[in-house]
């Protein structure tokens, strides 16, 4: 007889990922299946920082999330072996006097001085150009998301527990709350596929926006950077030399191609920020999935009891996937009620 597993899980990006942990947290069987058609999590430059630069406030929920994904993420770092994190600090380059005041202005917030710095740093640097300096970060950094990706699922792999295919639709069944699929069996089934969510007939009325963003990869050799720098683009330090350059915004184009407008904006926006010779490596895109009201998508199909969605991760992938992913368990096991802010069951409502 087919064994019945606990869950089936369709999408393997930081979503799906932090949901695999914490069923196998919780001693969950589970097969997973992703087809790489989408390359947000691949993409992603992986900052993890709870303050938005723009404007010097804190993100959603940011604070709670930090504290709980950083040490989830350190916990993965023992489990598979291999370092994930990268505790980096974050130069924001003040563009006259009156970001300077609005930096000191945004410091007497609640929360904000356990990341921003009192002091205004001068640049030293003499291939970067910030004439009036930058403000300091601290506590911020980056997750190398394609490292944890892939030594996870190597793990899943020679587990067997890991399937490489486009998820079809059509041969998915719910039956005396069983799911089936080809031949395997679950209690419960969740997808987690970011932007695919479009071709799901189970969830594709979900108000999912999608935003695509690119990256260049530049090497630059007399840079010598330690810091992540913030300007009109953000410069990210990756070692040897290399470095991030991102990201663009684009609400149109849904597809994970790489465009030659967003490069030229990403290096226009660059030769803004540093002087001196670089060559570009790479350029690479992928599909954002943001949500039209800017909250995650999380909870149960309106009419299917054991059918699940977690989505809607947007910008900040890093920082809420892991809170996130913990909040769908509990509710799926423990009967935990979701935040109604994160709860699909907001746009059932409207309906
Ligand atoms: C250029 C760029 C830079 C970014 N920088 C940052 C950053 O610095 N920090 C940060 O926190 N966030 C960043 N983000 C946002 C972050 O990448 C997302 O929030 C996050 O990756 C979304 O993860 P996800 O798992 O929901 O979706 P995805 O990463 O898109 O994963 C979905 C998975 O589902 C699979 N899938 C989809 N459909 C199917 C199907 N039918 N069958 C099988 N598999 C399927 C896909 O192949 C994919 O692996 C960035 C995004 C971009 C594009």
């Amino acid at each position: 007889m087919e064994l019945l597993r606990d869950y089936i899980v369709v999408g393997f990006g930081i979503a799906g990922l932090c949901f695999c942990e914490h069923l196998e947290r919780n001693s969950k069987s589970f097969i997973v299946f992703d087809d790489d058609s989408q390359q947000s999590s691949w993409v992603a430059g992986g900052m993890y920082n709870p303050v938005i630069l723009k404007r010097f406030t804190l993100a959603w929920n940011a604070v709670s999330q930090q504290e709980f994904a950083l040490p989830f993420y350190r916990s993965l770092e023992a489990k598979l072996n291999e370092s994930f994190l990268v505790p980096l600090k974050v130069y924001r380059k003040f563009a006259s006097i009156e970001e300077q005041n609005l930096w000191f202005e945004a410091m007497d917030k609640p929360q904000m001085d356990q990341f921003m710095s009192s002091k205004i740093l001068q640049n030293e640097n003499p291939h970067v150009k910030a004439s009036y300096g930058f403000g300091q970060l601290e506590g911020v950094g980056r997750l190398k998301v394609r490292n944890l990706i892939t030594a996870y699922r190597k793990r899943l792999e020679a587990m067997n527990s890991f399937v490489f295919e486009q998820f079809d639709f059509d041969q998915l069944q719910f039956q005396d709350n069983v799911v089936s699929y080809k031949g395997y069996k679950a209690k419960q089934i969740v997808f987690a596929t970011g932007y695919g969510l479009k071709s799901n007939p189970l969830f594709k009325e979900l108000p999912l926006q999608g935003t695509k963003g690119e990256l260049v990869l530049i090497e630059a050799a007399d840079l010598k950077l330690e810091a992540i720098l913030k300007a009109g683009v953000f410069l990210l330090p990756l070692g040897d030399d290399r470095y991030y350059v991102g990201a663009t915004y684009n609400w149109n184009d849904k597809t994970n191609k790489p465009s030659e407008k967003a490069k030229k904006e990403l290096l226009s926006k660059l030769d803004k920020l540093i002087d001196g010779p670089y060559k570009v490596i790479d350029h690479i895109a992928g599909i954002r999935p943001t949500v039209i009201d800017r909250r995650p998508l999380v909870g149960r199909h309106l009419e299917i009891q054991n059918a699940y969605v977690l989505n809607g991760m947007g910008t900040r992938g890093v920082l809420v996937a892991p809170t996130l992913s913990k909040q769908l368990y509990e509710y799926i096991e423990e009967g935990s009620a979701l935040d109604l802010e994160i709860d699909v069951q907001r746009f059932y409502n409207k309906a």
